[in-house]
């Protein structure tokens, strides 16, 4: 499942790849996935230019300028890739990139093309990724986003704010907070297990029980591990593929996600799994205190 870095990768992609162009058409085999219709948001995109690209937590926002047909006013497409959906990107004359060639590529169900015949393609094996035209005021108030807590990633998220933050949840695991969107959007489970490896904490610790140096080295975590994540291209360890199709590259830089059992690279003691928040966190019962 893309997690944030994962997101927000394929949000820097679109950036460099997308903003200023037009669109002039739509299509899609599986209609069901687009909405408010199919031909509501086939009308009001066509026409209209990609003037910036925004993402709120897993959520990719593709904002439009105004249109020449159609509907009215400012316009955003909202799309959200849920569990392995992923967005490819082909540049006209360069349609060959052997990473195309790979199955998970290959189930494309909608694409967006472009005036000077780019395309941008939804790949989704499971379909349940969605796409909607909304109107650009009314994103912030989707139901999706609303819901969202801080994110993991934002400027403005300083130490002082997390402390707050923690305050929040004084009784809780911290392993199982960091799960939870509703209170800090972005982390998943592969970065949960990381960043509290980087933090050395055990994933079972209360937070109020969290000294003032462990709180800082969390926070601390949290970043490194994400800008790191950002910076490698995110985790492909199944199916998440950039917009060129390609895998990233944290999956060779995980030290605690998936190894149970393997040697602890800091200290060689077996790293153990527990399940908390329903899913699996991995740790090492001697470093992570
Ligand atoms: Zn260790």
């Amino acid at each position: 499942m893309p997690e944030l870095p994962e997101v927000q990768t394929i949000a820097n992609d679109l950036e460099k790849k997308i903003v200023g162009k037009t669109i002039i058409g739509f299509w899609s085999d599986y209609k069901k996935a687009v909405r408010p219709s199919f031909a509501k948001f086939r009308r009001g995109v066509t026409g209209r230019k990609i003037i910036g690209i925004e993402r709120y937590g897993k959520m990719l926002v593709l904002n439009l300028s105004a249109g020449r047909y159609g509907l009215g006013g400012d316009y955003s497409i909202v799309i959200h890739l849920k569990m392995i959906g992923h967005l490819l990107f082909k540049e006209l004359g360069r349609e060959t990139s052997k990473f195309f060639e790979e199955k998970i590529n290959q189930y494309i169900h909608h694409i967006i093309y472009f005036k000077n015949g780019d395309t941008l393609a939804v790949s989704d094996l499971r379909k349940f990724a969605w796409l909607r035209l909304a109107e650009t005021t009314k994103v912030g108030k989707m139901k999706e986003i609303v819901s969202l807590g801080i994110d993991a990633l934002g400027a403005d998220l300083s130490f002082k704010r997390f402390e707050k933050l923690l305050e929040k949840r004084q009784n809780s695991k911290i392993g199982t907070a960091l799960l939870d969107q509703k209170w800090l959007a972005g982390v998943g489970n592969i970065y949960r297990s990381e960043i509290l490896f980087e933090a050395k904490l055990h994933p079972e610790r209360i937070i109020k029980r969290l000294t003032v140096g462990e709180r800082k080295k969390l926070h601390q975590a949290l970043r490194t591990i994400l800008k790191k994540a950002v910076k490698m291209r995110g985790t492909s360890t199944i199916d998440y593929r950039d917009t060129a199709g390609k895998k990233g590259r944290f999956q060779n830089a995980l030290r605690a996600y998936g190894r149970e059992g393997e040697k602890c690279l800091k200290c060689g003691t077996k790293i153990e799994k527990i399940k908390l928040a329903q899913r699996s966190v991995f740790f090492c019962p001697k470093c992570q205190k």
